[in-house]
C-alpha cells in the first residue's frame, strides 16, 4: 500500500494512493497515521479494507495539498556519514559504527511545501535520504528480524544549516532542526511493496541541475543493521522515523561551497518512492 495524507497543513487526513493512480480517503476507523495506528495493527486492518474492495471509498479532490505521509513522529533519528562518498566530501573519516543524531520533530514538513531559510541562516544545504517508519515498538531488536519492525519507506529531505551544525559548538541538532527542515513523503510505501529497499535510487536537483545521484546500495550500514543498532540505545516507538543518510553531492561539498537562496527550487526523487519539490523562501522572525 501507499499511504498519503492530504488537506491543509496541520489538519491533514489519512488516505491512500491506489495502484490505478486514484487517491482516496482512508476509512473512518483510521484517524491518522500515528503511533496508535501503527501500534494497533492499523496497517493490517487497512489492508483488509483495501482487499475488501475499498467499501465506501471517497476520492480525494484533484489539486488537494499532499502533506507529510505520516503524522509528526515522536522522534526523527538520523544517520550521519552513511555513504563513503559523502563522508569523503565532508572531509570526515569513514565511520566504524553508525553516527546518530536527532532532528527536532517540529521540523516535520510536507513534500511540496516551501522550505524556509531561518532568520540568520547563511548555509542552508540539501540532503536526500531513504527514510523508514517504525511499525511496532522496537527495543534491543536483533538484526536478523529487524525488518519486522519496519512499517514502510519514504523520502526525507534532511535540510541542514552547516554553520549551525558545525561552527556553533555542541551537537549537530542545532543545524538540523529548523521549521520545514524535514519534508517527508509524498507517500509511505509499505515494506511488502519495496523488497529492494537496498537498491533505491536517490536523486536531487537544484534549479534543474543534478547535485545528488546515488543509491541505497552504497549505504555503509544498511536498514536492518540500523534498526537493530539504534534500538540498543533507545526504544523506537511505532511511527518513529529513521533517516538513513545521504549520498555525495551536498552543497557544502561543492568547490566553492554552494548553499540555498531565495527562489531556488529543490527537486528530489527516489524511484517508486516518488518525488518531492520545494521552493526556497526566506523565513521570518
Ligand atoms: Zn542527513
Amino acid at each position: 500500500m501507499k499511504l498519503i495524507r492530504f488537506g491543509p497543513a496541520g489538519a491533514e487526513r489519512p488516505g491512500l494512493l491506489l495502484a490505478d493512480g486514484r487517491q482516496v480517503a482512508a476509512p473512518a476507523f483510521v484517524t491518522d497515521y500515528h503511533e496508535a495506528f501503527f501500534a494497533g495493527h492499523g496497517l493490517d486492518r487497512l489492508r483488509e479494507w483495501v482487499e475488501g474492495n475499498l467499501h465506501g471509498a471517497v476520492e480525494v479532490p484533484a489539486g488537494t495539498r499532499i502533506g507529510p505521509a505520516v503524522a509528526r513522529p515522536s522522534k526523527i533519528v538520523c544517520v550521519g556519514l552513511n555513504y563513503r562518498s559523502h563522508a569523503e566530501e565532508t572531509g570526515a573519516a569513514i565511520p566504524t559504527e553508525p553516527v546518530l543524531f536527532m532532528k527536532a520533530s517540529s521540523a516535520w514538513h510536507g513534500p511540496y511545501d516551501d522550505v524556509e531559510i531561518p532568520p540568520g541562516a547563511e548555509k542552508v544545504d540539501w540532503e536526500v535520504e531513504l527514510a523508514l517508519v517504525i511499525g511496532k515498538k522496537a527495543r534491543q531488536v536483533p538484526e536478523s528480524n529487524a525488518l519486522d519492525f519496519v512499517a514502510g519507506y519514504s523520502i526525507m529531505l534532511d535540510y541542514s544549516e552547516r554553520a549551525w551544525q558545525k561552527e556553533r559548538g555542541g551537537q549537530w541538532v542545532k543545524g538540523k532542526s529548523a521549521d520545514t527542515f524535514a519534508p517527508f513523503g509524498p507517500w509511505l510505501v509499505t515494506t511488502d511493496e519495496l523488497p529492494d529497499h537496498g537498491s533505491v535510487p536517490l536523486n536531487l536537483k537544484v534549479n534543474g541541475q543534478t547535485m545528488q545521484d546515488g543509491s541505497t546500495s552504497d549505504l555503509i550500514f544498511p536498514v536492518p543493521y540500523l534498526v537493530s543498532y539504534i534500538s540498543r540505545f533507545m526504544t523506537l516507538l511505532p511511527g518513529d522515523v529513521i533517516s538513513t543518510g545521504t549520498p555525495s553531492g551536498v552543497g557544502a561539498g561543492q568547490v566553492p561551497p554552494l548553499f540555498l537562496k531565495q527562489g531556488d527550487v529543490v527537486e528530489a526523487s527516489a524511484g517508486s518512492l516518488g518525488n518531492q519539490q520545494q521552493r526556497v523562501v526566506v523565513g521570518h522572525m
